[in-house]
C-alpha cells in the first residue's frame, strides 16, 4: 500500500490564456477525490518545454503522482512526452503495444497512416501504455524511483475516457481499500431540515462519511465508506442507512438507482392500482415523468392537461360553482380535478395540479408560485397547497416532484 498524493497539471496555452476553460482538471480532481487520493495543488503551464520542466520539478516536490493532460499530439508544439522522459533521463521508444493499437485505430476510423502517427507510438522507455479509443495520441504511465507520470492527452472526448477506464482503476489498486458509496434519496423536507438534522452528526463522521446534496425538489444523502473489501465497506454504511432511514421515515423514497416516479410506479404496481393524471400549472409534467420509467404502461392510463376554465369543467367534471366560489387554483378545485380524472378513466388513484407559475397572475393571497396539488386514492379526495417562489418553470418542475411526492405519500397510508 502506497499512500498517493496528485497533482494536476494541464498543457495548454490557449488555457492560460482563457480560450478553452480547464474541464479536464476538473473531471479528473473530481474522480480522484471519489477514491480517496489527495490532491492540494494544480497547475496549468503553456506548451513550453522549459516551464513544463519547473512544473514537473514543483509538483513532486508535494506529490508522488503527476497527472498531465493535453500536448500529445503528432504536432510540433505538441511536447509533453518529450519533456516527460527527459524528466525521467529515459529516451523515447517505439511502443509496439501502442503502435498496433494506433494501427487498429486508423484502420477502425477508415484513415491513412502518416510518418506522425508512428512517432505518437514513441513513449518513454519502460512505461504502460494507455490505450486511446478515440484519437491517435496514447497516454501512458511511468512508475520510476516512487514518482509516478501519468500522461494524457488534452481532448476532452479522449482523456475522460482513457481516466475513467485506464487511470482510475490503476490508482485504485495502490490504496488496497475500496470505496462504496449510498444515496439515500429524500422528498418532502428540505434541505436545510435535512442537513439541520444531521448536522453535528455530518461533522463528526470520518469514515462512513455523510455529505448532502440537493436538486428539484430532493436531497440525497450520501454515505461514503472505505474498507478493505466491499463487503466490509457496504457493513459500515449498513448502520447509517437504517439510522437515517429511522429518522426520516416515508420521506425517504429509495437509494441509488431509484427515481421518485420509479417509486410511484412500483407502488401502484404492487396494489394493482391505475393512476390518471390531471394537469394545470405543470402542462403534463407529472404524466410525463411517470411515462419516463419504464413500466409505467403498466399504471398509467391516462392524462389530461385541462389549462382552461372550459377545459377543467368539461372533461374532469369541475362545477363552475366551485371555480367561482374558490378559483381554478384553490385546494377545492384541484380536489375535484382529482376526482374527476379518476372518474374519467376508472382509476384508482389520481393526481391533479393546479396553481400560479408566473411570473404574472399572482396577487396576495395567492402569490406566485403557489400551487394546489389534489389526490385521489381509493375512493379518499384530499388536496394540499404548495408554496415555492422561483421561476416559472423552476416553480412547474417543483410542482410536478411534489405532486409525485405527495401522491406516493397518500398511497403508503393506505394500507
Ligand atoms: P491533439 O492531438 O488534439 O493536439 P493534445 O493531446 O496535443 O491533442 P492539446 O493540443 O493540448 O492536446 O489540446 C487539444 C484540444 O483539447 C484543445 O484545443 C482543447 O479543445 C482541448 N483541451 C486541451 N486541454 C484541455 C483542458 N485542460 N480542459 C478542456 N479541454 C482541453
Ligand atoms: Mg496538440
Amino acid at each position: 500500500m502506497r499512500q498517493l498524493t496528485c497533482e494536476i497539471i494541464a498543457i495548454g496555452t490557449e488555457i492560460l490564456l482563457g480560450d478553452i476553460v480547464n474541464t479536464n482538471a476538473s473531471h479528473m480532481a473530481r474522480g480522484l477525490a471519489s477514491i480517496g487520493v489527495n490532491t492540494y495543488h494544480q497547475q496549468v503551464v503553456g506548451d513550453n518545454p522549459q516551464r513544463l520542466k519547473e512544473a514537473l520539478q514543483e509538483a513532486y516536490q508535494h506529490a508522488n503522482v503527476v497527472i498531465t493532460s493535453g500536448g500529445l499530439g503528432p504536432t510540433e508544439d505538441d511536447l509533453s512526452k518529450e519533456t516527460g522522459a527527459e524528466f525521467f533521463g529515459l529516451p523515447l521508444e517505439m511502443n509496439e503495444k501502442a503502435r498496433a493499437h494506433i494501427e487498429a485505430y486508423m484502420n477502425r476510423t477508415r484513415r491513412t497512416i502518416t510518418e506522425n502517427n508512428w512517432k505518437q507510438a514513441m513513449l518513454p522507455q519502460g512505461c504502460i501504455p494507455l490505450y486511446n479509443d478515440n484519437g491517435t495520441a496514447p497516454g501512458f504511465i511511468l512508475d520510476k524511483d516512487q514518482r509516478i507520470l501519468i500522461m494524457l492527452p488534452g481532448p476532452p472526448s479522449e482523456i475522460v475516457p482513457m481516466f475513467d477506464e485506464q487511470v482510475i482503476p490503476y490508482l485504485k489498486s495502490f490504496s488496497g481499500q475500496v470505496m462504496v458509496s449510498r444515496t439515500l434519496h429524500i422528498c418532502g423536507i428540505g434541505e436545510s431540515s435535512v442537513e439541520d438534522k444531521l448536522h453535528d452528526q455530518m461533522l463528526a463522521m470520518k469514515n462512513p462519511t455523510l455529505a448532502p446534496y440537493a436538486k428539484e425538489g430532493i436531497v440525497d444523502l450520501r454515505i461514503t465508506a472505505k474498507a478493505a473489501t466491499e463487503q466490509e465497506a457496504r457493513t459500515m454504511i449498513r448502520p447509517v442507512e437504517d439510522q437515517i432511514r429511522s429518522m426520516f421515515g416515508n420521506y425517504v423514497f429509495g437509494a441509488d438507482e431509484d427515481t421518485l416516479e420509479g417509486t410511484v410506479v412500483n407502488l401502484l404496481e404492487k396494489r394493482g392500482w391505475k393512476i390518471a393524471t390531471a394537469e394545470s400549472c405543470t402542462g403534463g409534467w407529472v404524466s410525463g415523468r411517470i411515462v419516463s420509467f419504464p413500466g409505467a404502461s403498466a399504471v398509467l392510463e391516462g392524462a389530461l392537461v385541462t389549462y382552461s376554465n372550459e377545459a377543467k369543467m368539461e372533461h374532469l367534471n369541475v362545477r363552475k360553482e366551485t371555480l367561482d366560489a374558490y378559483g381554478a387554483v384553490s385546494e377545492q378545485t384541484a380536489r375535484e380535478m382529482a376526482e374527476g380524472a379518476a372518474k374519467a378513466f376508472h382509476t384508482e388513484t389520481a393526481v391533479s395540479t393546479t396553481g400560479i407559475a408566473g411570473p404574472t397572475g399572482g396577487s396576495r393571497e395567492k402569490p406566485v408560485g403557489t400551487v394546489c396539488i389534489g389526490l385521489y386514492v381509493n375512493g379518499k379526495v384530499s388536496a394540499k397547497t404548495v408554496h415555492f417562489s422561483r421561476r416559472r418553470n423552476s416553480n412547474r418542475q417543483l410542482a410536478a416532484v411534489q405532486a409525485l411526492n405527495l401522491l406516493r405519500l397518500a398511497i403508503l397510508e393506505e394500507k
